[in-house]
């Protein structure tokens, strides 16, 4: 429908969705304030979509959502047409290859999935990326802020992508301790909650809506 309509679907969404605004004083003492939606925006913002870019972390690990992702990913790609791509950074996670041993457990094809060098420049051209449970590894910090602890480590360029989803709890910094300010960005979208909940209630809404 959005497709045939043209319209931008961040703008569909914020119109008509009921995105919630939730404030945040930042570590500099400024306000700010990041934009939260519900599962259902979600899926209706990604069935919509073109191409889906997923980001999985740290969290994904402690929520054990690899197995959800999976089905979210063939939804999308089965029932709506999407192209699905998985974006792995390679100290995503706590150990070497977290994410990736995750994702095969899940039965994600080897060739879905994507190190950062190969897929960092795809996400100009997403709709939508989809970061579950990740943090750090999306920080721009790392690219703008030589004062910062994570000055100099590659991240995923998530930003780039049309609209950006975090799953994730809280505003909370990950591992590093380094506030993200892509939090607070025009195109990011908060989906507060655990990620294997939350993407459960994405499944449930593409299934509801095909
Ligand atoms: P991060 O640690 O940066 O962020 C993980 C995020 O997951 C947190 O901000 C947290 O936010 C969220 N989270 C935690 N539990 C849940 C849950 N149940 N559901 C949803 N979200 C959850 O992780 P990244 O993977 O982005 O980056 C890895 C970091 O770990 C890097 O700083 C890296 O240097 C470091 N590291 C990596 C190692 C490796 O070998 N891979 C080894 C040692 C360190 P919230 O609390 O708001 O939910």
């Amino acid at each position: 429908m959005v497709k045939a309509m043209n319209r931008s679907l961040l703008s569909v969404m914020l119109g008509g969705f009921g995105a919630e605004k939730q404030g945040s004083t930042s570590a500099l003492g400024q306000d700010k304030t990041a934009r939260s939606g519900n599962p259902q925006d979600a899926a209706f913002i990604m069935e919509n979509a073109n191409k889906v870019i997923i980001v999985p972390g740290y969290g994904m690990a402690v929520a054990q959502a690899q197995h959800i992702l999976k089905e979210m990913a063939d939804d999308l790609h089965k029932n709506y047409g999407v192209e699905v791509k998985f974006a792995i950074h390679p100290v995503a996670g706590r150990m070497p290859g977290h994410m990736n041993v995750l994702l095969a457990e899940a039965n994600v094809p080897y060739e879905d999935v994507f190190e950062l060098e190969e897929i960092n420049r795809e996400f100009a051209t997403a709709d939508v990326a989809y970061v579950i449970g990740a943090n750090d590894v999306t920080n721009p910090l790392a690219k703008t802020d030589p004062g910062s602890p994570i000055y100099g480590m590659p991240v995923l360029d998530v930003e780039k992508a049309k609209t950006v989803f975090f799953v994730k709890r809280s505003l909370n910094s990950g591992y590093s301790g380094v506030e993200n300010p892509l939090f607070f960005a025009e195109n990011t979208i908060m989906l507060y909650g655990d990620a294997k909940k939350v993407t459960e209630e994405i499944v449930a809404a593409l299934e509801q809506n095909k």
